[in-house]
């Protein structure tokens, strides 16, 4: 180890108390204090919020640290604060801040004792901030869920897009982009945006090795087949997806009638529902939430044993974010899908009341899905694929845990095309 190794060693265990850097953690930090233009793809929960929190503490100047959630914003401050006597060390800037608070954050920033700024990307555009910001020394900016610029990443924000413009109004300050979307387009479109084809670019691999794939064809006995599966993993935590709020109240009322212990979740239910059956599995009162795609964001229990989806997802990006729920802790996880013509239907003609721009990407994302449900080859391999990584089907971590490699014969069929 160089003087500088040990240095951010030392600064890791000082403010978070770690030992050890996780995956390219070390590499990504390294390039920010070179005043490089940084570009990290690791998968959720990776680590990358301290990939920019570790250089931002140990430079002078602020950091700008762009986020599309105010909940999550508040979440980090209150984490960085905790690690430090000073709560100016980090601060949150928007719209419901009053005259006073802005007043003392940016007194807070001109002292140099801000480290890390916190600002939703429409706050960014406001000419007062703008101008403050052009006043103080800036460390870098690094904008976290950075796939928000694209609109072939899940979650497109137009405001995204203009932060490149305003960057540039900072003057020269390195940009770090943060995202746990992996795929290439999104990637290609992120660098453009922000005009950084330069950056230094740190991708992880996505994949799950621990995690097991499978397609079963969709049949009218689908719930039985479900109720069989949860049988034969009797007392382990799992979750079923379901498209429609429907769909989940009536899969969780059947579980319930043949005696497995489930929970609804869906954004129809008040929100004490939705807490109140978010612990109930958290505390393993219940094993199974039934539950459309709302219920996952931030849910971090180690122990799921299953994912199942019983319609299919819209994009391989969120199944695999979804399926990604199950095995944190490195122990099994089944990710089983659902697969029927239909369902790709019923989603198409859910997007066909959207603008065609939008559309054409629903249609194309939709696409990969049904390449993935019908495809014979190793499932992580296409997975893995999708995300710009070679696999080796042969020898690569996890590679027998499929149900084509495990069962090369098998062949998953829309039966319902020909019947429709
Ligand atoms: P991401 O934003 O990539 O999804 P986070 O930044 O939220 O991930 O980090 C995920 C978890 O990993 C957090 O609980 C964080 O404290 C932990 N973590 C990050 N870096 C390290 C490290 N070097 N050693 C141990 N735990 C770490
Ligand atoms: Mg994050």
């Amino acid at each position: 180890m160089n003087s500088n190794e040990i240095e951010i060693h030392k600064e890791l265990k000082k403010y978070f108390g770690f030992s050890q850097f996780k995956g390219l953690q070390e590499q990504v930090i390294t390039s920010i204090l070179g005043k490089t233009n940084t570009f990290v793809i690791m998968p959720t929960g990776g680590g990358k919020s301290l990939c920019y929190q570790l250089p931002a503490l140990i430079q002078d100047g602020t950091a700008i640290v762009v986020s599309p959630l105010i909940a999550l914003m508040k979440n980090q401050v209150d984490a960085i604060r905790s690690l430090s006597s000073e709560n100016g060390i980090a601060h949150v800037l928007n719209s419901s801040l009053t005259k006073t608070e802005i007043a003392q954050v940016k007194k807070d920033i001109t002292s140099g004792l801000t480290k890390l700024l916190y600002v939703a990307p429409e706050s960014l555009t406001k000419e007062e901030y703008v101008s403050f910001l052009q006043s103080v020394p800036i460390s870098f900016v690094a904008i976290d869920e950075a796939h928000c610029i694209s609109e072939w990443g899940h979650d497109f924000r137009p405001e995204y897009r203009n932060l490149r413009h305003i960057i540039k109004q900072l003057g020269k300050v390195p940009i770090i982009g943060l995202t746990a979307t992996a795929t290439p387009k999104v990637q290609e479109d992120i660098l453009k945006n922000l005009d950084m084809s330069d950056a230094n670019t740190f991708k992880a691999s996505f994949n799950r090795p621990n995690l097991y794939y499978e397609v079963r064809t969709k049949t009218k006995n689908i719930e039985s087949d479900i109720i069989r599966f949860i049988k034969q993993h009797k007392g382990k935590s799992g979750i079923i997806y379901c498209l429609s709020r429907k769909k989940v109240e009536s899969i969780a009322e059947v579980l319930q009638v043949n005696g497995i212990s489930a929970v609804p979740y869906h954004a129809g239910l008040d929100a004490k529902t939705r807490a109140k059956h978010q612990d109930m599995f958290l505390m393993e009162d219940v094993d199974v939430v039934v539950a459309t795609i709302a219920f996952g964001m931030g849910i971090d229990k180690p122990d799921v044993r299953f994912v199942i989806h019983h319609d299919i997802p819209k994009s391989l990006e969120s199944y695999y974010q979804e399926t990604g729920r199950a095995g944190r802790d490195g122990g099994e996880g089944h990710c089983l899908a659902y697969y029927s013509y239909k369902d790709v239907e019923k989603l198409e003609k859910f997007m066909s009341g959207k603008p065609v721009a939008e559309q054409e990407i629903g249609f194309a994302l939709l696409q990969e899905v049904v390449a993935y449900a019908e495809t014979s080859m190793s499932r992580r391999k296409f997975l893995l694929h999708y995300f710009g990584e070679e696999f080796d089907s042969e020898t690569g971590e996890g590679a027998d845990m499929d149900d084509n490699v495990r069962n090369p014969k098998h062949k998953v069929e829309a039966k319902e095309q020909v019947v429709k």
